[in-house]
């Protein structure tokens, strides 16, 4: 008989129809009858009894034995007992050979949990950080890595990207922190050593640096001698004149890839973060507007400008003029006689804006998110033809990631572009144009 509870009514039947049998033959049916009955409910409350005490002293010690339907339950437990060990033996073995790998990992790894304390570190930790297993456990992270930029990588909670920052013990050293939520509650924190990409990137930006560097005085004495040439009005000097201009045009071409190689390239060196001066841009937007009308000369641009006198930026107005001059100008390169060019500086809800648009040749969909590396050219000669160096839009993306503000392009070909900055609230400054004397 498989079923225990068609077993159990049995020896229930057997129990009670053997009392009321011998109850019968001694002539006391119901008194033996209840006695049964007592028997039975003593024998479940004594297994019962023993179940609970089994439990209070809990799991250690196998489940007792008994007969009957408590034999049934008891054997139950014990089997789920026993799976239950190999589960957690399972899972302890599985969780040391983590802990194992993650030791050995030549990167720092960290586990915090949601709030950023620390719950376990490997032993690169230790080495890249400084974190020492007793005291540091169970600290918040933010409190033994002391960088601002850190911390509000942190706090910010977009860890799509990872945060390169120089070694907090030693300067030398640049690490890539790189967080990955896991679990519900877990984030695992790596830290790489990216010391040698970093320096060989340095390498690669010094030696641009000063190859440019090295080209700016042969190239100025060169267009000296060129220019004191195509002023000579001597017969022999006049025969020369269509090679003077074209090598003058081409020397000039050579300057401003060299000024925009070696613009890029302090860019790149210098501190992530640009100086923070107050920056009036609607006055240096004039200027801009005036110099675009030079530029644009006899191809008669109506260029205007919708310009918030009192907002001002944070920021370095030298590399400011070079990002908006560098779109304004590409503007006039790139629209055709009598376009129009409309350069604005206006707040768009908590950001500001600056955009100029132009109702020119445009930029077709696939070329719009490649502009910005270097020397690339959606019709490169038509960029050389206005003495395009290529490098223009490059060097307004560093400026801008300098400045917390980022290029929006929005563009149709034969129709016109919209080249958009966009700056964080905190860089703004709002001040009354008309009380300051700059
Ligand atoms: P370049 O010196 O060639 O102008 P940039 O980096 O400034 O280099 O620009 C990259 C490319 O983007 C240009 O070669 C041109 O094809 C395109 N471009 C930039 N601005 C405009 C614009 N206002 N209208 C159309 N095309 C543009």
């Amino acid at each position: 008989m498989s079923n225990p509870w068609l077993r159990e009514l049995w020896r229930m039947v057997a129990l009670f129809g053997g009392a009321l049998f011998v109850g019968w033959l001694l002539g006391v049916p119901h008194g033996m009858f209840t006695l049964a009955l007592a028997g039975y409910l003593g024998w479940h409350l004594y297994n019962l009894h023993r179940l609970e005490r089994w439990y209070r002293r809990r799991k250690k010690t196998e489940p007792p034995t008994a007969s009957g339907i408590w034999g049934e339950v008891f054997e139950h437990i014990y089997q789920w007992q026993r799976s239950d060990r190999q589960r957690k033996k399972k899972l302890a073995t599985i969780l040391s050979r983590f802990k194992e790998s993650t030791a050995a990992m030549p990167d720092a790894t960290i586990i915090l949990t949601e709030d950023d304390y620390i719950e376990w570190f490997n032993k690169a930790a230790k080495r890249y950080l400084g974190l020492q297993s007793k005291q540091d456990i169970g600290q918040r992270i933010d409190n033994l890595i002391r960088h601002s930029r850190f911390s509000e990588f942190l706090a910010r909670g977009d860890f799509s990207e990872p945060l390169e920052m120089v070694s907090p013990l030693d300067e030398q050293r640049y690490f890539a922190f790189r967080v990955v939520p896991y679990g519900k509650q877990h984030k695992l924190l790596v830290v790489r050593d990216i010391s040698r990409i970093k320096r060989l990137e340095r390498m690669r930006s010094d030696f641009v640096a000063n190859v440019s560097h090295e080209l700016r005085t042969p190239l100025t004495v060169v267009s000296g001698y060129l220019e004191n040439m195509a002023a000579d009005d001597s017969e022999q000097s006049n025969q020369w004149s269509k090679c003077l201009h074209q090598m003058q045009g081409q020397t000039q071409r050579m300057t401003r890839l060299v000024e925009d190689l070696l613009m890029l390239s302090r860019l790149e060196n210098e501190d992530k973060t640009a100086v923070r001066d107050p920056v009036a841009v609607s006055a240096l937007l004039t200027s801009l507007v005036d110099d675009a009308r030079v530029l644009s000369g006899e191809n008669q641009h109506r260029i205007s400008l919708e310009s918030d006198d009192n907002l001002w930026l944070r920021g370095s107005e030298k590399e400011l003029t070079s990002a908006f001059s560098n779109l304004l100008f590409n503007a006039v390169q790139y629209t055709p006689d009598n376009g129009h060019i409309i350069v604005r500086w206006y707040r768009d809800g908590d950001n500001a804006c600056f955009e100029v648009q132009d109702d020119g040749i445009g930029i077709a969909i696939q070329h719009v998110h490649r502009l910005t590396e270097r020397f690339y050219r959606v019709d490169a000669g038509r960029s050389r033809e206005h003495g395009g160096t290529g490098l223009g839009l490059a060097i307004v993306k560093h400026v801008l990631d300098r400045h917390e503000a980022w290029l929006g392009i929005e563009s149709q070909p034969g129709k016109g572009s919209v080249f958009r900055c966009t700056f964080a609230p905190k860089m703004l400054m709002q001040r009354d144009a008309s009380t300051e004397n700059r």
